[in-house]
């Protein structure tokens, strides 16, 4: 087999929470793109399919939208089960869907801390739960959590002590269910970005400004810049790569 042949993830299913637009999205079309079945499971139903529609469309890959809260475990458990009657397994999963509110932690309503936490850590955990229970019933898989480098960092000027804080809990759920599930062929990996030019980002030009002068590549990245690396932690190039996170930030973290 080539290098590149491991790359591949023909017949496989992945499902990529928030993966009908933004990171989610560029990942899901890479994952599309080296063969992998892929399912989209994200809030606003209109969106996912349209995204399922036009990955499928371009890619020829087998696409599915099953509208999903990711803090709803019923809603979870009913989307993994659908994946399974779909397409017979769940054999990667992107925990990608998030959120980010900006407020000075001494102003932060207690609702918005954990709305954040619930979205990003907690969501994490219960879609991991239940897709894990799959891989374990089947052939082990990979789980690609998107945390952030906002779980090494402190980012500045912007206030988002509930993001930092969710992202932090990522790395921790992250070891465990590596250690817990190595045994069933279940690698967890982590992939930490910096700036991406999404929706999550601002429009305060000067805001944007700062931050750009912090990197050493003076452009945001893109979800393109990301689906690469997701590809690779999903599939059988990453056969050794486990309990790991890996930064994508244009080198913002070097200084
Ligand atoms: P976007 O705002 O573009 O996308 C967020 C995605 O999350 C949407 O698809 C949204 O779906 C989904 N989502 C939000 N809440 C829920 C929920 N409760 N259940 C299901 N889906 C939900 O942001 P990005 O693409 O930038 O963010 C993707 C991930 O990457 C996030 O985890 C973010 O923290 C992380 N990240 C982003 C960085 C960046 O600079 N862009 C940097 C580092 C990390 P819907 O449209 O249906 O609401």
């Amino acid at each position: 087999m080539s290098v590149l042949d491991r790359f591949r993830l023909d017949g496989e299913t992945v499902i990529v929470t928030g993966g009908n637009r933004g990171i989610g999205k560029g990942i899901a079309t890479g994952m599309a793109e080296v063969g992998a079945n892929v399912v989209i499971a994200n809030r606003t139903a209109e969106s996912g399919q349209a995204a399922a529609e036009e990955i499928a469309d371009e890619t020829g890959a087998e696409t599915a939208a099953i509208p999903t809260d990711v803090t709803d475990e019923a809603e979870v458990q009913a989307m993994v089960e659908e994946t399974v009657d779909r397409f017979g397994s769940v054999d990667v999963l992107v925990n990608n869907a998030g959120i980010a509110i900006h407020e000075p932690a001494e102003e932060k309503p207690l609702e918005n801390w954990k709305k954040t936490l619930d979205i990003n850590t907690t969501g994490a955990f219960i879609c991991a739960k239940h897709a894990g229970r799959e891989m374990i019933d089947g052939d082990g898989g990979s789980i690609v959590n998107i945390s952030s480098m906002s779980a090494f960092v402190a980012n500045y000027p912007q206030c988002q002590v509930d993001y930092q804080a969710s992202k932090g809990g990522l790395e921790g759920l992250k070891l465990q269910l590596a250690s817990e599930w190595a045994e069933h062929g279940i690698r967890v990996n982590n992939i930490n970005p910096g700036y991406i030019e999404t929706d999550i980002l601002t429009d305060d030009e000067e805001l944007i400004e700062t931050w750009k002068s912090e990197m050493l590549l003076d452009e945001f990245g893109t979800p393109e810049d990301i689906a690469p690396l997701a590809v690779y932690l999903a599939s059988d190039a990453a056969a050794y790569v486990t309990g790991s996170s890996f930064l994508i930030d244009g080198g913002y973290m070097v200084r």
